[in-house]
């Protein structure tokens, strides 16, 4: 099996420095849409100008590089255990390199481990066989105050007078993101999943991250859905920050999973402006990266 170790090095490298085309394009975006002068014109110069720092020097988009999730698609025939051990191998290196800040700290003992690497599910690894030859490996580097402020809903909610139907999931999003105000540094992006088990429902939330910031969705009424809450969510003119502003969300991406009858979870992953995603491409033995 091929040693795809310095591979996922890089995977890691470019998704902590070098911000992706489609986040950065919003965020620019975002700044034409501000006042002149204002606050949030001035915050998104700064994050703009720290982005262009980054990649220059390949250092960390953000101080808290975030946990590490990664999403490992391969072929029939391929060692998850040994995908796992390189993968981890380069997670260490790439903390040594300081590609990655240290952040992996045990919840009891509050010790820190120093190379991102905490027992059985740090970093998380998503291993998901396919029919294909090449390996598709997704990176995730999920910032800890941006997860701080992600919100999971059992409707019916009588507080916000939430059913189980869009109109409560819509209010339940604007719950979310009105009680964030600028924490967890917005502008961001609401990865969201109906149904599921609590569990399921928060790693599909995660997975509805993966897609491209302009992307469509594939089922129509989501498309309208997501238009629409995203509208409404930048109608609370929080702004970036916090500070006031035309953008509050860059983008919102949802996903219907099937559920149980006696439950209806609206999970709700926020992901903050250092949309730290990547994805890598091992196909004909050649390594690509997008
Ligand atoms: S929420 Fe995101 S931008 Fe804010 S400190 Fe955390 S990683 Fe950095």
């Amino acid at each position: 099996m091929t040693n795809l170790t310095d591979a996922f090095l890089e995977l890691v490298r470019l998704t902590a420095t070098d911000l992706a085309p489609d986040a950065e394009s919003a965020l620019v975006a975002a700044r034409q849409r501000e006042a002149p002068g204002s606050a949030a014109q001035g915050a998104l110069d700064t994050i703009l100008e720290n982005v262009n720092l980054a990649r220059q020097n390949s250092t960390p988009i953000c101080q808290d590089t975030g946990t590490p999730i990664f999403y490992i698609h391969h072929p029939q025939g391929w060692s998850t255990r040994q995908l796992s051990e390189q993968i981890r191998a380069a997670v260490a290196e790439a903390t040594a390199r300081a590609y990655l800040r240290p952040n992996a700290v045990n919840a009891l003992t509050g010790k820190n481990s120093g190379n991102n690497l905490g027992g059985h599910h740090y970093p998380s690894l998503h291993f998901i066989e396919t029919e294909e030859d090449g390996i598709i490996v997704d990176l995730l580097l999920k910032g800890g105050g941006c997860e701080n402020v992600g919100a999971q809903y059992s409707l019916p909610n009588t507080r916000l007078g939430a059913g189980r139907d869009l109109h409560g999931v819509r209010a339940v999003m604007l719950d979310m993101v009105f009680n964030a105000q600028g924490k967890g540094c917005a502008p961001g992006v609401l990865g969201v999943a109906i149904g599921g088990d609590r569990g399921t429902s928060y790693l599909a939330s995660k997975e509805a991250l993966l897609r491209k910031l302009d992307d469509t969705n594939t089922d129509p009424e989501l498309v309208k859905f997501e238009a629409q809450v995203l509208e409404d969510a930048n109608r609370l003119k929080i702004g970036p920050m916090g500070f006031g502003g035309e953008t509050t969300v860059l983008a919102v991406k949802v996903k219907g999973l099937y559920r149980l009858p006696a439950s209806y979870f609206v999970s709700i992953s926020y992901m903050c402006w250092a949309y730290r995603r990547r994805r890598m491409i091992v196909a004909d033995d050649r390594t690509s990266y997008e």
